[in-house]
């Protein structure tokens, strides 16, 4: 399947623009024009926040309700655009389960395929060569360096994203949240675990 690379090449983009990016960046604030903390922290807003905030409502609300969740699996796009989650690098989402048999992971390891409204701008190390090209042939590996202990008998399988079909990681609730509100639930949501590169309630 193709990768929208003509139109968001970003990974093939040369390490050239990121340090324009970055030299830009240092003259605006040695003249005082803009505070680097305040953009770490707008970043980090879009990056952690409030992206990621929306597939963690989604998230929460298939937990705490089975007909909503059956939807969302059979039907995800007209239930997705409901709640205003489409557009650029939204236009087909599948959402993929995980369970005590199969964890699912995502990357995309042509470019940087993405579910931006879902989750965000994604994180460094998603658009990184060495997650691309690692997590497809040692995947086991990867989420043990994320922190993921999986069983052994718990299959890892790896979904690769492209311009056509973006993936979200339905992730499993620990039976000790079980009784935890929708607000509570959307606070244990991480974006990481929705890529399937970190476990419910498993801070790292
Ligand atoms: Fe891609």
């Amino acid at each position: 399947m193709p990768h929208d690379i003509e139109k968001h090449g970003h990974s093939l983009l040369p390490s050239d623009p990121e340090l324009k990016v970055k030299a830009l960046e240092t003259a605006l604030a040695k003249n005082g024009l803009i505070d680097p903390a305040a953009l770490d922290e707008i970043i980090d807003t879009y990056q952690n926040k409030i992206g990621p905030k929306n597939g963690a409502t989604i998230i929460a609300k298939a937990w705490l309700d089975q007909n909503f969740k059956n939807d969302l699996m059979t039907n995800t796009m007209p239930i997705l655009e409901k709640f205003g989650f489409f557009g650029r690098q939204g236009e087909h989402i599948q959402i993929v389960e995980n369970t005590p048999e199969v964890h699912n992971i995502v990357v995309c390891t042509l470019c940087s395929c993405y579910p931006w409204p879902l989750l965000g701008i994604p994180p460094t190390w998603y658009k990184s060569d060495a997650y691309r090209s690692r997590v497809v042939r040692e995947p086991r590996k990867c989420l043990s360096e994320f922190g993921v202990t999986l069983p052994n008998n718990t299959k890892v399988r790896v979904w690769d994203s492209t311009a056509e079909i973006r993936y979200l990681v339905l992730p499993m609730l620990p039976k000790k949240y079980k009784d935890f509100d929708k607000e509570q639930l959307i606070e244990l949501i991480s974006r990481d675990a929705m890529i399937g590169a970190a476990l419910i309630g498993n801070v790292t």
